[in-house]
């Protein structure tokens, strides 16, 4: 087989993405192998910068010892240029087209990662696709173009952007990065669903009550309030990551694995979701306690910015399987713990012929995406002893840290970049499920932002406003009270 010559360039090498996420996943990939020898990345922004500058400048944000590092900031280097106009993006089709020149009769293959502000993405794919679209003929060549959110603020600058760039790049050739699909738990998901016997009978309105999918940082914004505050927590966590996890949950099992297969599934399920009603949303605003700062204590907030920092929605599937049954979808900082997970409350098991009460026995499926990967199911047991007819609530635990000692889980950003170099896009965002989410959300996106919702002031710390847990309480969410997990930390 011909070696592939592989171009990345990451637009956008100046900014934090590219220092804390973009880079540091290109090296992972070349330590473990996953680069070719010869790959070239190709940093590119406005700033006057040296390959000797953006390599010092990512050198800390990498791993490994000084010579692991040095070995992939070799392959790094950098053109200054701007992204109107034609001379920049001319410098780096020289660049490429040289490079490429070289690897006569090669399969080319060219990925630009637009580490970019949304707003220049317009600009950038036309000048791009105006200037350095000369990829060679050679066949198993190709050219793809990774974006990253926010897509939008709604539905329609969402689809105006979708139009802009549709008109330049076939859907084939856009990879949307929600890099919630790149994380382990969120893949497993879909393989635990559809190749388990004991779950596909249980999993619909018959015998599940609820499910929630929650999203909690133990941090407020730190300072750096000033981006979040024109987003707000449904545009930064819920109509996005929460959503695809949603998906995942309630779609119906693929024709294949096919990509395009997948995708169609989990458009159809967004689809049967109705735009959010008001009466299903509770929103919230930390405020200061215990010594931290409240959310408009932020210097980068504007004072009196009623934006929300936690947001709890409920939304129903309509279709055969989940009619009736709310999704809970729950996001929000500064709260008292840290995690992402997602949880599926059964209905209590119908005549109940032992101790204690059905309702707070319910079995329940949990699971956490981070931190520290696991899927436990909670289980009613005989209580052990010789106390005859008591049952207590344990769990069947899968702790992957236990399970898989040893074996690294990769971070969402290798994994996609990876799939995006294979050329498989079935974990990015295809346009007609972004629609289907912006759906969703937008009506209730327009409430918010034209201050009609109320927005429940919590203390920074505390599990967020008492109003979301009467909502969750209406959605028929249980807590299983009874349940004492013994190895706490
Ligand atoms: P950034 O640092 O603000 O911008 C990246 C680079 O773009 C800057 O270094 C700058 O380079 C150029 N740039 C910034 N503003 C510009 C403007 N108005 N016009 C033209 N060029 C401009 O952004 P970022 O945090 O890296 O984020 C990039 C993308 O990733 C955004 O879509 C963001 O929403 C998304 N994202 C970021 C993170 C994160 O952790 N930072 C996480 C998830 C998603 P030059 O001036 O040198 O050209
Ligand atoms: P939990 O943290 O006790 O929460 C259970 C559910 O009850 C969550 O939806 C929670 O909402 C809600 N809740 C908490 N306090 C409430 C209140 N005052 N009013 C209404 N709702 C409330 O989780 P759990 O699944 O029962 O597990 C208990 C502990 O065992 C956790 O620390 C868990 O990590 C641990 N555990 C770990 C493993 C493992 O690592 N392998 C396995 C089993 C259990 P919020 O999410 O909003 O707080």
């Amino acid at each position: 087989e011909k070696k592939l010559c592989l171009s990345i360039v990451v637009l956008g090498a100046s900014g934090d993405l590219a220092s804390k996420k973009t880079y540091p996943a290109l090296q992972f990939l070349f330590r473990n192998g996953f680069l070719p020898h010869n790959v070239s990345i190709i940093g590119y922004a406005r700033s006057p910068l040296t390959d000797h500058q953006l390599r010092d400048k990512l050198r800390p944000r990498l791993s490994g010892g000084e010579e692991e590092r040095d070995a992939f900031l070799k392959h790094c280097t950098y053109v200054q240029g701007d992204y109107v106009g034609s001379q920049g993006w001319q410098g780096l089709e020289g660049v490429l087209s040289g490079r490429e020149g070289k690897y006569h009769g090669c399969p080319c293959g060219r990925l630009y990662y637009l580490a970019l502000p949304p707003s220049v993405y317009p600009q950038v794919c036309s000048g791009l696709k105006t200037y350095c679209d000369a990829l060679p003929k050679t066949e198993g060549s190709w050219l793809r173009v990774i974006v990253e959110k926010p897509f939008g603020r709604d539905l329609s600058s969402s689809e105006e952007l979708a139009e802009v760039l549709g008109q330049l790049y076939p859907e084939s050739q856009l990879y949307r990065i929600d890099h919630y699909l790149g994380k382990e738990m969120a893949q497993n998901l879909f393989v635990m669903r559809f190749a388990n016997m004991f779950l596909s009978p249980v999993w619909n309105r018959n015998c599940i009550s609820n499910v929630q999918i929650t999203f909690k940082e133990d941090f407020g914004t730190q300072g750096r309030g000033g981006y979040f505050d024109t987003f707000g927590i449904i545009r930064d966590v819920i109509q996005n990551h929460l959503t695809q996890l949603l998906a995942f949950v309630a779609m119906e099992k693929p024709l294949s694995i096919h990509p395009d297969d997948i995708r169609d599934e989990k458009v159809k399920v967004l689809r049967c979701i109705q735009p959010v009603q008001e009466h299903h949303v509770v929103l919230g605003q930390y405020t200061a306690a215990d010594g931290q700062p409240g959310y408009t204590d932020d210097p980068t907030v504007p004072s009196g910015s009623k934006t929300p920092t936690f947001a709890a929605v409920t939304l129903f599937v309509d279709n055969d399987r989940w009619s009736g049954v709310p999704f809970v979808l729950k996001a929000g900082k500064a709260l008292n713990d840290r995690k992402a997970e997602i949880r599926v409350q059964l209905r209590p098991t119908p005549h109940f012929v032992f101790g204690g009460n059905p309702e707070r026995m319910r079995n329940e499926l949990v699971v956490r995406l981070q931190p520290d990967e696991a899927i436990y199911l909670k289980m009613i047991v005989k209580r052990p002893g010789l106390e005859t007819g008591d049952c207590a609530i344990s769990e069947l635990d899968l702790d992957y840290g236990k399970r898989y000692p040893g074996v690294v889980i990769p971070d969402a950003y290798p994994r996609l970049i990876l799939d995006a170099i294979r050329g498989d896009q079935q974990h990015f965002v295809r346009r007609d499920e972004l629609r289907a989410a912006w759906a969703i959300f937008t009506p209730l996106l327009h409430a918010v932002d034209e201050g009609r919702l109320p927005v429940h002031p919590y203390p920074y710390g505390s599990r967020g406003p008492p109003e979301a847990d009467e909502l969750l309480a209406r959605a028929g969410f249980v807590q299983n009270l009874d349940y004492k997990w013994p190895h706490k930390a």
